[in-house]
C-alpha cells in the first residue's frame, strides 16, 4: 500500500500559522519527481555529497541560499565562509526559525542535524567550531540549496 495518495502538498498555512509559518508537505514520490537523484538522495534520505564536489562549496556570488526542495530562504552570502572542509559553510541561518536542529547519533558519532524548517529537507551539521560572532559551522550540503544571486530578483 502506497502513501501517494496522501500526496497533494499541502502547505498547512491555518495551522502552522499559530506557530508562525507554514510546512510545504510532500509525499517521497513526489519529491521524487521534482529533484534529482542526488538532491533527492541528500535532502529527502539525509545523504552527504562528497567534499569539493557540490555546486557552492567554493562560490563566492552575493545572494541568498535558499532551500532546494521548497524555496525558503536558509543562508546568506554574508555569513558564507570558507572552511576548508569542501563543503558551504555558514555561520549562521538567515533566520533562526529558517532552520530546524536534531540530534544525529548515525554513523557512530554525535552531531547536530540542520533541517529546512518549512520541509524538512536534510541540509547538512552544525558544529561549535565556526568564526564569531555565532562559533557555529553550519557545513551543508550544495545539494540541498538554490543560490538566488543578489539583484536579480528583488535582491
Ligand atoms: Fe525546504
Amino acid at each position: 500500500m502506497s502513501r501517494e495518495g496522501l500526496g497533494d502538498a499541502r502547505s498547512q498555512g491555518e495551522d502552522a500559522s499559530s506557530q508562525g509559518r507554514a510546512k510545504v508537505v510532500r509525499s517521497e514520490s513526489e519529491w521524487k519527481e521534482r529533484l534529482t537523484p542526488e538532491q533527492y538522495r541528500i535532502t529527502r534520505k539525509a545523504g552527504t555529497e562528497r567534499a569539493f564536489t557540490g555546486e557552492y562549496w567554493n562560490t563566492k556570488t552575493p545572494g541568498t541560499y535558499s532551500c532546494a526542495c521548497c524555496g525558503a530562504p536558509l543562508f546568506s552570502s554574508r555569513t558564507k565562509f570558507d572552511s576548508g572542509t569542501g563543503w558551504p559553510s555558514f555561520w549562521n541561518a538567515v533566520a533562526s526559525e529558517a532552520v530546524e536542529e536534531r540530534e544525529d547519533r548515525s554513523l557512530f558519532m554525535r552531531r547536530t542535524e540542520v533541517l529546512c524548517a518549512t520541509c524538512d529537507a536534510h541540509l547538512g551539521h552544525v558544529f561549535p567550531d565556526g568564526p564569531r560572532p555565532t562559533g557555529r559551522r553550519y557545513c551543508i550540503n550544495s545539494a540541498s540549496l538554490k543560490l538566488e544571486p543578489e539583484g536579480e530578483e528583488g535582491g
